[in-house]
């Protein structure tokens, strides 16, 4: 096998996304994923003596190239005429009947409540989802879930890197059909691994993304625990979301106390800590999914809904059947949503196929790799340059939080967050320690 067509190639290229899919589909488990613990994130490492160079990893990895274009021929028919959005079949605002369960969940709860409900109607047999860990509450771990309560054990956004694509294996090993929900990274690699595995497509009857315009690593999270003055061994149980909308992270500690902090709050802090390999995807609203669910992030809504809303966005007639079916029977509310409402709620799904391209021509120039997204993206502006140098030196200087230019940047910043009254999240989080 040529060296450039191997993982390994992937990840010396800083492409690899950390979806873990390579691991999941290995069929001699020559792949696991472990954590870099300087970059904060999954990467995936191939034991040689039981590779047999077969090829089904790379050709699963979205991290060097996803054919957009192709993937839409094939799978709906056409090239979409909406770029941000992708092909929809039907687009819907709504949240899960259940008020607990959408009080518990990211947004309207409508993922758990629709995997619950094709689980109960016998449309599926399990779900690929993703928990936080027990024995280790700041690790997620995706896994299979057969029932309705290891479903809602999942709920909620998981802000760190997830590989869930290595349940892939489970559903390999089974018999029956699976729905599998992912950031829209996983689900171009399941896109991709079911071109050379007819077993998977068979299996999987629903691919439901929740939308990322950004991920973050370990480092985050562990930042926003040493602001709040924890250690990883004082947390007995993490959740990024839940109670409410837009919710809450809760941390509860080994000594019975619990902590919350506002998503406004710590979303902020994360955002230093973002994964370099995100910056360079195109794909925000799960392109290939055949459902999308996302926060409504819509102001009339967002004004008086404190429990919880999303949006939802079919892209096959099985995926809309699957609404219909679970709205006649009450299980969800759902209404139709106009198309510039979804996308101005989403504003970065557009600038991202902007700020894409400047972005991939900057790393070209300076001699780094991008993957090859065959796809349409729109005609960067001046002001799309500027503002990607401007991100990138940010960033880089704030994920050295130690060195004297990330300090400098941590200081203009706070400096403009007191400016506009906004402060901070650690200085708020430390101050409801006090
Ligand atoms: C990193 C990240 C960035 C996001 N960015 C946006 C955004 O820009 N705009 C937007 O509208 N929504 C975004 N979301 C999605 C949003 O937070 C909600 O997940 C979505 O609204 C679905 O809500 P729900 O109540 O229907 O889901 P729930 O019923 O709470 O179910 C969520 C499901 O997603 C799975 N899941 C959670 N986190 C991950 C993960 N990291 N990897 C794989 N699976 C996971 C869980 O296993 C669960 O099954 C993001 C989510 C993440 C994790
Ligand atoms: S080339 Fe084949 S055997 Fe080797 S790691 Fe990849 S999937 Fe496994
Ligand atoms: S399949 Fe996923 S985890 Fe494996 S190398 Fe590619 S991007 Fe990385
Ligand atoms: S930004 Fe893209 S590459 Fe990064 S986690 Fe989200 S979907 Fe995956």
């Amino acid at each position: 096998m040529k060296d450039n067509l191997t993982i390994e190639s992937v990840v010396k290229r800083k492409l690899c996304t950390g979806c873990g899919t390579c691991a999941g589909v290995c069929p001699h488990d020559a792949i696991e994923m472990a954590v870099d613990r300087k970059k904060g994130c999954y990467l995936p490492r191939l034991d040689r003596n039981l590779c047999t160079q077969c090829g089904l990893c790379h050709e699963a990895c979205p991290g060097h190239s996803v054919d957009f274009e192709s993937f839409n021929d094939t799978l709906f028919g056409e090239v979409p005429e909406d770029i941000a959005l992708g092909r929809y079949v039907g687009c819907y605002i709504g949240h899960a009947n259940d008020r607990d369960v959408r009080y518990a969940c990211a947004s309207g709860g409508l993922v758990s409540s629709l995997l619950i409900f094709a689980l109960e109607e016998g449309l599926i047999d399990g779900a690929l989802v993703t928990r936080m860990r027990r024995d280790n509450p700041l690790r997620p771990e995706p896994f299979i879930a057969r029932t309705r309560e290891e479903i809602l054990s999942a709920a909620g956004s998981k802000y760190c890197p997830v590989a869930a694509g290595t349940a892939l294996h489970e559903i390999l090993q089974m018999r029956g059909r699976f729905a599998v929900v992912g950031l829209p990274c996983h689900i171009q690699a399941i896109r991709k691994a079911e071109r050379n595995l007819p077993k998977l497509k068979e299996r999987i009857r629903y691919r439901i993304a929740i939308p990322c315009s950004l991920d973050y690593s370990f480092r985050g999270t562990e930042h926003i625990l040493k602001a709040l003055g924890l250690r990883p061994g004082d947390i007995e149980a993490l959740q990024y979301r839940g109670r409410g909308w837009p919710g809450s992270m809760l941390i509860r500690l080994k000594d019975g106390t619990e902590q919350t902090i506002p998503l406004a709050e710590y979303y902020r802090e994360l955002g230093p800590y973002s994964l370099r390999r995100c910056t360079l995807c195109s794909d925000m609203l799960g392109e290939l999914s055949d459902l999308t669910c996302g926060d409504a992030w819509i102001p009339e809504v967002m004004r008086t809904d404190k429990v919880g809303s999303s949006f939802v966005v079919s892209r096959t007639p099985g995926a809309e059947e699957l609404l219909e079916a679970a709205a006649s029977k009450e299980v969800v509310e759902l209404s139709e949503l106009g198309l510039r409402e979804l996308l101005a709620s989403q504003g970065n799904a557009v600038f991202k196929k902007r700020k894409l391209k400047a972005r991939m021509r900057m790393f070209r120039w300076t001699g780094r790799s991008v993957p090859a997204y065959r796809q349409r993206l729109l005609k960067p502006t001046c002001e799309d340059y500027v503002n990607t140098l401007k991100f990138y030196a940010g960033r880089y200087a704030l994920a050295g939080n130690h060195s004297i230019l990330g300090r400098l940047f941590r200081a203009a910043q706070s400096l403009k967050h007191r400016k506009s009254n906004d402060p901070p999240v650690q200085a708020q989080a430390l101050g409801r320690q006090q």
